[in-house]
């Protein structure tokens, strides 16, 4: 392996501050973590990377953020992860709620100027404002929107717009493939560096119960991962959040959660090999 082999940074962010519904997903980072370690599973990838392979990837820990005010979380997130990629280093975050995804890609946007953002959600998460809150997780669609910085954003799994919404993705030429359109979803295609935030809520209730938000009729496990095989473009940096471990029996989404890590870590690696 190269030396200059770009090493992955697994960050767990753990906060719910921002949850429009239920708490839960602060407790989410520590059970992915575990889930991925699972000695009921092998550590490679579909894709071949062996993932105990120290060069590829390190645990960074989790970020301090329990206390923490929504506008300090914010700074705290941004700055970490600015750290790492600005030193050449790629990063991966566990949430958390998808608030925490914001400031993760906002210092992605200024890394990266030509960044397009894969994002997979049942929720556009485009509110102009949920519960007077502009960090709540149902609008960090709109506040990156509103930098005026992405230079796509692409969604997959959405089967939740209502008129604002709609009125929202609109204005912001939002590129929506809604869940009763799957068929479309073979062509994805971004020109230069991309942006993966997934949501666990994308995956079918049945697949992933535990979310804080159920909306059946999402994808399938197998469904998401060939999106995460196969489109074309550059993955540099990702996130996989909502987990709510106090709706996951049997740790079944916890499972799911680090399926979805390793194959986005083997998608990482490969786009970003020297
Ligand atoms: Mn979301
Ligand atoms: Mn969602």
């Amino acid at each position: 392996m190269s030396n200059s082999q770009k090493k992955i940074n697994l960050l767990g962010l753990p906060q719910d501050d921002n949850s429009s519904y239920l708490s839960g997903p602060v407790y989410a980072p520590g059970r992915i973590r575990e889930a991925i370690h699972c000695s009921s599973a092998n550590m490679f990838t579909e894709t071949g990377y062996d993932l105990n392979d120290p060069n590829l990837w390190l645990d960074a820990g989790d970020l301090e953020l329990g206390k923490l005010h929504s506008d300090t979380a914010y700074s705290a997130i941004f700055d970490r992860v600015q750290n790492i990629i600005t030193t050449g280093d790629l990063v991966l975050s566990l949430g958390g709620d998808h608030s925490v995804a914001f400031p993760a890609i906002v210092a992605h946007l200024d890394q990266y100027p030509d960044l397009s953002i894969l994002h997979f959600d049942a929720h556009p998460d485009l509110y102009e404002n949920m519960l007077d809150n502009q960090f709540s997780h149902a609008s960090p669609f709109a506040r990156l929107m509103e930098t005026g910085k992405v230079n796509r954003l692409v969604q997959v799994g959405i089967r939740t717009l209502n008129k604002h919404q709609r009125e929202q993705a609109a204005r912001y030429n939002v590129e929506i493939h809604e869940m009763r359109d799957l068929s479309e979803v073979a062509n994805i295609e971004f020109d230069g560096p991309v942006y993966l935030s997934f949501d666990l809520d994308a995956l079918d209730p049945a697949f992933a119960p535990g979310v804080s938000h159920y909306e059946p009729g999402g994808l399938s496990t197998r469904e998401a991962l060939n999106i995460i095989h196969n489109f074309k473009g550059k993955l540099v940096g990702a996130d996989v959040v909502e987990l709510n471990p106090l709706r996951d029996p049997a740790d079944i989404t916890a499972m799911v959660a680090a399926k979805i890590a390793k194959e986005i870590m083997g998608r990482m690696l490969m786009d970003n090999a020297d």
